[in-house]
């Protein structure tokens, strides 16, 4: 079914006039139509089409669903994430719970080495990371009182660069933080919110996981594949290829779930948001590993990338070769990362006005609502959104 639902896709998306193609009605009726083939939009197609019956259309512009946790397999049969590694963790239960209805999973806990000092050593940092750039052994005790004497005090932090020198101090800000931040962002750290940096932990341990959740693993067969599972009900059409603005007045449709750029959305009225782009540089190998670990960061500004992954630590296939991705962050692109300042945020809320004055639209995900959620945390979001509309569809049903 899924085989014939792609050919219909495929020929969708080389009709341009997608809905006109033989065999399909002019005007189609749909209770929902969702923009955007991700975790948001693909949540929310499987929850309304099976948990309330509803007949759904998801669209997405891109030639395939999945939104960035989109997989595939290389020409050498390889198993690649084309919008760079995602890697699942979450503590939430019920969004584990919820995934695993359309998947099985391999148990994956990451781990990240950063080339620092001519070394790669583990982050986020930990004992054996102090360990090999002060070439002593570390306790919990020493390192405690090791970052204690350098941490800067400050009275308010506010920022990432607060965040990391008033935990660990300068020095160690500058080996791993600093550079790595500036070409992730194209901002010093002292210009973003304290939220980026947050989000890597210091540890006086010798826990190297880059995660520490209670629920951390992998889709068995990718994502793509769970993806395909979700969206595989006779109540949902997909129509890859097809931008919001190709849609026109051709469909009709109770209402909307916009999972894009809420900017773009309101013809950019209050001036665009800004998006931290990347660039994805993929290669395969012909040897079967590359790096020790996942994901190896370079901090350092002698490179433009960031970070390399090899997939197959994350995948756990066997091959022959292997597959590697550059990332490289750039200003101009897709839109990946919503930039956390306070000006950005304030134009959103002016977005968010205007989104709660549109009625019949709901804005969800990682773009529309301007949020640095990860997967788990879309999916979530997902499932509260969908948890108000079984609610008032509940009432209304009510005699
Ligand atoms: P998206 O996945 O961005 O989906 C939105 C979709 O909407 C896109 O496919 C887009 O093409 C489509 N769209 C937008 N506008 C339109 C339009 N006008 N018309 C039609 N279609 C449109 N999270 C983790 O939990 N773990 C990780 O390891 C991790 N790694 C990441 C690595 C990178 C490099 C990036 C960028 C993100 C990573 N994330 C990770 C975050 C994760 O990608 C997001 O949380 C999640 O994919 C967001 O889902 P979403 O549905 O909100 O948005
Ligand atoms: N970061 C850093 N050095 C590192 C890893 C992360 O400075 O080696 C900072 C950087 O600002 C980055 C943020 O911490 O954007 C969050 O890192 P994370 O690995 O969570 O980024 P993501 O996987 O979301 O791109």
């Amino acid at each position: 079914w899924w085989q014939m639902r792609r050919l219909m896709e495929k020929s969708l998306s080389r009709s341009q006039t997608r809905y006109d193609v033989p065999g399909t009605k002019r005007r189609t009726d749909y209770d929902y139509l969702i923009v955007g083939a991700g975790f948001g939009g693909s949540v929310l197609a499987e929850r309304l089409a099976r948990g309330l019956d509803k007949r759904v259309l998801v669209i997405d512009r891109r030639p395939h669903i999945g939104g960035n946790a989109y997989d595939f397999h290389n020409e050498d049969g390889l198993l690649v994430h084309k919008y760079g590694p995602h890697i699942f963790h979450t503590n939430s239960e019920k969004v584990f719970r919820y995934l695993s209805d359309f998947t099985r999973w391999r148990p994956y806990e990451h781990r990240v080495l950063a080339q620092v000092d001519g070394m790669l050593v583990p982050m986020p940092i930990n004992l054996t990371t102090l360990g090999m750039l002060y070439g002593r052994e570390f306790t919990s005790d020493d390192a405690v009182q090791f970052l204690a004497a350098r941490a800067e005090r400050l009275d308010h932090i506010k920022t990432s660069e607060d965040i990391v020198v008033s935990t660990v101090g300068r020095e160690l800000y500058e080996k791993f933080f600093r550079g790595y931040t500036r070409k992730q962002w194209g901002l010093d750290p002292s210009e973003l919110n304290k939220s980026v940096a947050a989000r890597i932990p210091t540890r006086t341990s010798l826990d190297d996981r880059y995660f520490t959740d209670s629920i951390q693993c992998m889709p068995l067969h990718g994502y793509t594949r769970m993806f395909e599972n979700m969206l595989s009900h006779p109540n949902i059409t997909v129509a890859t290829g097809t931008g919001f603005n190709d849609i026109g007045t051709s469909i009709n449709y109770d209402h909307l779930i916009y999972c894009g750029p809420i900017d773009e959305f309101f013809d950019y009225r209050y001036g665009r948001l800004p998006y931290r782009s990347l660039e994805f540089r993929h290669v395969t190998l012909g040897q079967q590993r590359f790096q020790p670990v996942g994901v190896v960061n370079f901090p350092g500004e002698d490179v433009p990338y960031t970070r390399i992954t090899e997939y197959k630590h994350l995948t756990g296939q066997q091959h022959r070769k292997t597959s590697i991705t550059y990332e490289i962050p750039c200003a101009e692109g897709d839109p990946y990362y919503p930039v956390p300042r306070p000006e950005n945020f304030e134009r959103f809320h002016k977005y968010l006005r205007l989104g709660d004055a549109t009625p019949r639209v709901t804005f969800v995900g990682r773009l529309a609502t301007y949020r640095y959620y990860n997967m788990d945390q879309v999916v979530a979001q997902a499932l509260t959104v969908y948890a108000r509309i079984a609610e008032l569809d509940a009432k209304q049903q009510l005699p």
